[in-house]
């Protein structure tokens, strides 16, 4: 695909919806229809769109028990894990 960013019928600048998550709410992906896929997560990551930074998600997953894996090529998250609920 060779389309230019302005002209995808399925994303906005590369960023498609990709639902919601219980504990990172909304999330976007990779459009597949004009972006390469990333050659680490073959796009399978997304993106939660109410954090600026992988931090503020790594805190709020935290306060849950839990922690988010992210993938080293797109900064993407890739799974999430939980970290058991005992301190
Ligand atoms: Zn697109
Ligand atoms: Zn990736």
């Amino acid at each position: 695909m060779t389309a230019a960013v302005s002209d995808c019928l399925f994303c906005i600048e590369g960023h498609m919806p990709a639902g919601r998550d219980e504990s990172m709410g909304e999330l976007f992906e990779t459009c597949p229809a004009c972006r390469i896929p990333c050659g680490f997560c073959d796009g399978i990551a997304v993106y939660p769109t109410n954090y600026d930074t992988p931090t503020e998600l790594v805190i709020d997953l935290l306060t849950l028990r839990l922690a988010p894996v992210f993938c080293p090529g797109c900064y993407g998250v890739i799974a999430v894990i939980s970290l058991g609920s005992s301190l």
